[in-house]
């Protein structure tokens, strides 16, 4: 029988296991499909920030595998090796047991992960925001570090409790830092100390906030960060991360016990083990999603250099609405290669960003059109709750907000995931770097 495995449950191999199993289904087929990933469900990342501030339960932003790819045989492991040529790979298991699968196809779409650097510090007291264990760390973190800082008796230890910094001040960064806002607010007015003595800064070595949406609205987004308080140092990153301070690349020191590391992604380690050619990283794929010279591999989402068609030479940004769409190009191209259906070249213009900036304010940019405050607000929460892939989550998403609009924060630093959880190696399946 042949059988196709896809590598990774992420928005891409989620979208490409449901896609090609609805159409196998209808040809009668008996191609076997299976996805491989460490994790049972599909994530819908654009939440975290959500998740990260308790305004979301961590549940609600995961759709499991199991109920909704019918059909499709999921396995628990991460892939470690893949012969290309022997057409089998190797996987681990959650007990770390070898394990291995022979394929006729092979999908492979393992996202990315955040892009370390060689700082000091870095990957052992800084954390992401990939992984529900990272979200939920920090927010358990950050409330438990509150609470520490109301007993503390040495004012500066308190102060350094109770600053929190971010960096990367793209779309994912910056609506972490105005969720942990919220949540700092909520936690001041029930546990009795003033706001303002929680100090967030958040820090890119870019001159600009969210470049993604454009000057005008990265000036609205500048705008709503200030009103919130909130220090945006540009042109400054880390140099040294501490247990309880960092010192920035123009050598001052912050006291800080909370740092989240969110300046971009790279290509899921595995790429690199293939010895294909890459770009930036990512493993080159032709217009149709195959691999150049493996007419029988394919691969997109955040892990490919998918080419851009709507802007010849360059290749589509790393994204969920991407991801999604090329999720549904790789079902149907590896449907024809198996002689169900023609094949497509991927292409697809950008939509726009939605950009959620916490209480009342939103920025997006949805076909071109700029929007912020109110009319951005409504834009960006309809869109999430029209894209996560599963009712259930839908209403508990639009439930958790509704609460929210009606009554204080939930303020619980529940310890569902430890600092060993949470850290890069983990939570994202990112080796150590050895300076640590
Ligand atoms: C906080 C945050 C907010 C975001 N917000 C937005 C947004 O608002 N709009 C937007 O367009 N994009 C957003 N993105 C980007 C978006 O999440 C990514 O572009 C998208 O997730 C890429 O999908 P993917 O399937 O390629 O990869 P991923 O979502 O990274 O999924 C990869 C999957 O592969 C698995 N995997 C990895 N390695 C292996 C292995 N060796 N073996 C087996 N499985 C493996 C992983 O566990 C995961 O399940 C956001 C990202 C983050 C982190």
């Amino acid at each position: 029988m042949t059988s196709v495995v896809i590598v990774g449950s992420g928005f891409t191999g989620f979208e490409c296991a449901r896609g090609l199993q609805r159409r196998l289904r209808r040809h009668h087929s008996d191609v076997k499909v299976t996805i491989i990933s460490p994790i049972d469900y599909m994530l819908y990342t654009p939440l975290l920030p959500d998740v990260a501030g308790g305004l979301v339960d961590g549940r609600f932003v995961t759709v499991p595998l199991a109920g909704t790819l019918p059909g499709v045989r999921a396995i628990r492991g991460r892939v470690e090796t893949i012969d290309l040529s022997g057409h089998t790979l190797r996987y681990l298991d959650p007990e770390d047991r070898s394990h291995e699968v022979a394929w006729d196809r092979l999908v492979l779409t393992p996202g990315s992960v955040t892009r370390l650097f060689d700082i000091p510090g870095l990957a052992t007291y800084a954390r992401g925001l990939k992984s529900v264990a990272e979200a939920l760390y920090l927010r358990d973190h950050f409330l438990e570090q509150l609470e520490l800082a109301s007993i503390d008796d040495d004012p500066a230890v308190a102060a350094g409790r109770r600053t929190v910094v971010v960096v990367g001040a793209s779309y994912s960064g910056t609506e972490l830092v105005v969720q942990l806002r919220a949540l700092a607010d909520a936690a001041a007015k029930q546990m009795d100390f003033d706001p303002a003595s929680v100090r967030f800064v958040l820090m890119d070595l870019a001159e600009q906030v969210m470049p993604e949406v454009g000057e005008k609205l990265g000036k609205a987004a500048m705008g709503v960060l200030r009103a919130r308080g909130i220090e945006v140092r540009l042109g400054l990153t880390l140099k040294e991360v501490h247990a309880d301070h960092v010192v920035l690349s123009d050598d001052s020191r912050l006291d800080t016990r909370t740092v989240a590391w969110v300046t971009g992604v790279t290509a899921a380690p595995l790429i690199e083990t293939l010895g294909l050619p890459t770009e930036k990283g990512r493993l080159t794929v032709g217009r149709d999603l195959r691999v150049p010279g493996h007419p029988e591999v394919f691969s997109a989402g955040d892990a490919a250099a998918v080419p851009d068609l709507t802007q010849p030479g360059k290749i589509t940004p790393p994204t969920a609405q991407h991801a999604v769409r090329q999720g549904k190009a790789l079902a149907r191209n590896v449907a024809a290669g198996l002689g169900y259906g023609t094949p497509k070249d991927y292409r697809h213009r950008n939509m726009g960003l939605v950009v959620d900036l916490g209480p009342r304010y939103a920025v997006a940019n949805p076909l071109n059109i700029a929007l912020s405050g109110f009319p951005a607000k409504v834009v960006t929460r309809a869109y999430h709750l029209q894209a996560i892939p599963r009712a259930v989550n839908r209403w508990a998403v639009g439930l958790a907000w509704l609460t929210d609009l009606m009554f204080p924060r939930t303020v619980v630093s529940m310890g569902l995931s430890t600092q060993e959880d949470a850290q890069f190696a983990a939570s994202e399946g990112i080796p150590m770097p050895k300076a640590d």
